[in-house]
């Protein structure tokens, strides 16, 4: 495939909202790609460049870019930003740039998908002092070899963010409708693999295998996500059922094999070389090949410290030693995801919780099980009063869904009146807060789009809007007044009074009083809460004020 047939793919689906049809157009695509094109035109379509559980990442910002762009199209940086605070959207502001730009060479090769994955691969891979250097030169040569179409969805895939509403759901029942399978086994393949490219591969080649398809040691899966519940309607539902404190910490995936290991964080990232002491308590545990899943938490004098705290040594790359002893962190395990060669994922959380208390000498996470709600509640506010954040319940009979927020874990604490929402754009601050952002623009999702739902503008102190405007200055797309609109990947919890109904919001909906609680670096874009949580929520707050009222 050619990278401009991609782009048009692209551009055709950029134009389509029904769901249907986007399936109709990519199945249709499909069936023209070659075996080792598949994987690679999968990822790309979501906007994503390397598999999920890969730790391979492209590391290019706006800034880069637009440098790269400015050389290309022989014109100063700030054309660049300029013609993209005029479009709003880098893809289309590229294209009309790329457009100007002088032909070079009458007979350019033409660039296939291939091509550039290879390039983009390169690109990862480049390290240390240099690299902006060599990534600068890449990106000129992608550029000068692309025709404005071409440009515009590479821009938008090198940020990895391509805006034409392709996600995993819709690329997935594209590859059912090809290869005549149940979405029920590709679904089931995706969770294991965490590959959805390899999938869609392995459909072509032996979809038989599908079946058959096991987690590998060091290729991490989805953390399995738990549901906002109340002990009450856990217990109505499901009878004897497990409570397990709710550790406010930062979640992991151990992996080991033979006396290899690495650790992930929530986010598939490795941090292996942040956590050498949790790294060397998890090695002591157990000699298997084993896969864990747990909460790593920050403790001083017996209690837990907060979430942040933990977050200080999870993200610290450099100088680990130095920080190592002044915060001591604990794993807590609580489940087991693959053994000996063996998938446990099928089996029950009870199975599992046998096999993890069997082979897992220390650190597994305490449960107890129970139909008794009072029972349950007394856990609950042990739990709160040794400073955890609340329960999490479990379903015994449910298996591990990774990545999957279900209702076979439910979380339970005292304030559910959050929410997790991305930041889009920024607006300029005034008085002693001009040279920083001041308020920010928040959406939550709705399958492959954002949906703005608020704005937030209290909570922050001093040091943390200009700690924000650090982060974010680097992520900025483009600039209209006195705002700017913003790559989408920070998360901050958001706190509120109530969700009202808003013709303001292209959702319908808005918060009441929203504050700023924390940003969530642990939490990415698919993390966020989405728009049928907000209805949820809505529909319940409505409820709860006519039953009030009565
Ligand atoms: P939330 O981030 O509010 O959606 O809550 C889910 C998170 O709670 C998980 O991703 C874990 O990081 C964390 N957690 C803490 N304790 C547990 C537990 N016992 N079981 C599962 N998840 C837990």
């Amino acid at each position: 495939m050619y990278f401009i047939e991609f782009a048009e793919c692209c551009k055709r689906l950029e134009k389509i909202r029904s769901r249907l049809a986007m399936v109709e157009v990519l199945a249709e695509t499909l069936l023209t790609l070659q075996e080792i094109e598949l994987p690679v035109f999968i990822r790309f379509i979501m906007g994503r460049i390397f598999p999920d559980w890969s730790p391979k990442k492209i590391g290019i910002g706006p800034n880069l870019l637009f440098e790269g762009l400015a050389y290309v199209i022989g014109k100063q940086k700030e054309t660049v930003i300029e013609a993209l605070n005029s479009k709003g959207d880098i893809g289309t502001a590229v294209e009309e740039l790329v457009s100007m730009k002088e032909q070079t060479s009458f007979f350019s090769e033409q660039l296939t998908l291939l091509e550039v994955y290879a390039a983009m691969e390169k690109i990862a891979s480049i390290d240390g002092k240099g690299s902006q250097r060599e990534k600068n030169l890449l990106i000129r040569r992608f550029f000068g070899a692309s025709s404005p179409l071409e440009a515009r969805y590479l821009a938008r895939l090198l940020l990895e963010d391509l805006r034409i509403g392709v996600g995993e759901g819709t690329i997935r029942d594209a590859i059912a409708k090809v290869f005549d399978l149940p979405v029920s086994v590709l679904d089931h393949a995706i969770q294991v693999t965490n590959d959805i490219g390899e999938v869609a591969f392995l459909a072509l080649k032996d979809p038989n295998s599908l079946n058959s398809v096991k987690i590998t040691l060091f290729h991490p899966v989805r953390m399995m996500l738990a549901q906002a519940g109340d002990i009450a309607t856990g217990i109505h539902d499901h009878g004897k059922i497990s409570a397990e404190y709710k550790y406010d910490g930062s979640r992991f995936q151990f992996h080991r094999k033979g006396k290899s290991c690495r650790v992930y964080s929530r986010k598939l990232e490795d941090i292996t070389s942040s956590v050498p002491d949790v790294t060397e308590m998890l090695m002591s545990v157990t000699s298997r090949d084993i896969i864990l899943d747990g909460e790593v938490i920050a403790v001083k004098d017996g209690r837990p410290l907060p979430f942040q705290t933990v977050l200080r040594r999870v993200r610290r790359k450099n100088e680990v030693e130095a920080i190592k002893d002044s915060i001591e962190l604990t794993p807590l395990v609580f489940d087991i995801l693959y053994l000996e060669g063996n998938d446990l994922i099928s089996l029950t959380y009870g199975e599992r919780r046998e096999i993890l208390l069997k082979e897992v000498k220390k650190y597994v996470a305490p449960n107890i099980i129970s139909d008794d709600p009072a029972e349950i509640e007394r856990y609950y506010m042990n739990g709160l009063d040794q400073g955890h954040e609340g329960i999490m319940l479990k379903v015994l009979s449910s298996q591990y869904t990774p990545g999957v927020r279900g209702k076979s874990w439910l979380k339970i604490k005292p304030h559910v009146d959050t929410l997790d929402l991305v930041v889009t754009g920024a607006d300029w601050g005034e008085g002693k807060r001009a040279h920083v952002f001041g308020s920010f623009h928040l959406a939550c999702r709705d399958n492959d789009y954002l949906i703005p739902i608020s704005k937030v503008a209290t909570g922050f102190s001093d040091e943390e809007l200009a700690l924000l405007y650090d982060v974010l200055k680097d992520i900025v797309v483009s600039t209209k007044g006195k705002s700017v609109i913003l790559e989408p990947n920070l998360v901050f919890e958001i706190g509120y009074s109530e969700i009202q109904k808003s013709p303001n919001y292209s959702g319908g909906y808005a918060l009441r009083f929203p504050r700023f609680i924390s940003v969530r670096p642990d939490k990415s874009i698919d993390d966020i809460d989405t728009i049928e949580t907000i209805l949820d929520r809505y529909d319940f707050q409505e409820q709860h004020r006519t039953g009030s009222n009565q």
